[in-house]
């Protein structure tokens, strides 16, 4: 028996980078898993990839932004996958730029998906949880950004920085139901997301894209290497099956020695 056999997770974001790792290593130990994503037709090939190791999988279109996607989303979910038992909240973007001149529709993008949609997300979740207090576990991607700040990244740190006030108050309001909720924090990943800020911030910075990766990105890890979508994926997999309330509330940061707590 898998440790995850018989529960179902909802990840978002998962069509790539991290989420997408999430998603295969949760189905690999034996979860249900709906791939949800902006373009489901993205979400398509990574829900195959788990049919194919003999796991279900839906793939789902949300928009985690957006208040009747997320609902509609989780319904579909629900209904080709049954009861939600394991959130992972992690679509996100990167805007850089100084906060003289980040433009407020940046600001409000960038908050309207990484806290509108942990919110909206979580709430969807929450009834199934809640169920005769069936219980089940909420994970927030946050970043070495929910604990540190980098100049040109005001909305990401500050979005990140909320994920742990929402983390803490729902281990608080969802013990009493048996829901856990936790933070994990990944340093670097080399994931589209990243790659699209190394020529920004090379540009932003004045420096060379070969310094924003040894500098900035990896200056201050222990060993020089990037955290990959598997450490970050690895560390989900063991919070979602652990035992107690133990770890509840808590940000686990997974960067290399960039960032201890
Ligand atoms: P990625 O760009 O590879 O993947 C992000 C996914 O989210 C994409 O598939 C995209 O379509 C999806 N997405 C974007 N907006 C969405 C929306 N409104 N609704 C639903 N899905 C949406 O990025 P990644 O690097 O894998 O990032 C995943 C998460 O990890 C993000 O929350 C990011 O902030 C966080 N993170 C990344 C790094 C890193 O170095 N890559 C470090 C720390 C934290």
């Amino acid at each position: 028996m898998q440790i995850l056999e018989n529960k179902t997770a909802l990840v978002t974001g998962a069509a790539s980078g991290i989420g997408k790792a999430i998603a295969l290593r949760l189905a690999g130990v034996g979860a249900s898993v709906a791939v949800a994503d902006l373009d489901r037709s993205a979400a398509v090939p990574v829900a195959a990839e788990i049919a194919a190791m003999g796991r279900r999988a839906v793939a789902v279109e949300m928009d985690v932004a957006d208040e009747k996607a997320v609902e509609q989303g989780f319904a579909t979910a629900r209904a080709e996958l049954g009861l939600i038992d394991i959130l992972v909240s992690n679509a996100g973007i990167q805007i850089v730029n100084p906060i003289e001149s980040f433009a407020f529709a940046d600001w409000r993008k960038m908050m309207g998906i990484h806290l509108d949609g942990a919110f909206l997300t979580t709430r969807a979740a929450l009834p199934d949880m809640y169920r005769n207090d069936r219980g089940g576990v909420v994970i927030y991607i946050g970043s070495v950004h929910s604990h540190e700040a980098s100049p040109l990244k005001s909305a990401y740190v500050t979005a990140k920085h909320g994920l742990l006030g929402l983390s803490r108050v729902l281990a608080k309001e969802g013990a009493a139901h048996n829901v856990r909720s936790y933070v994990v924090c990944p340093g670097f990943v080399r994931t589209p997301l990243v790659e699209k800020q190394i020529p920004e911030q090379a540009r932003e910075l004045g420096i060379s894209e070969e310094e924003v990766v040894r500098k900035v990105m990896l200056g201050q890890t222990v060993d020089g290497v990037f955290t990959t979508a598997d450490d970050v994926a690895q560390t989900v997999e063991f919070l979602t099956s652990f035992p107690s309330a133990a770890l509840t509330g808590q940000s686990f940061v997974v960067s290399h020695g960039w960032f201890m707590q």
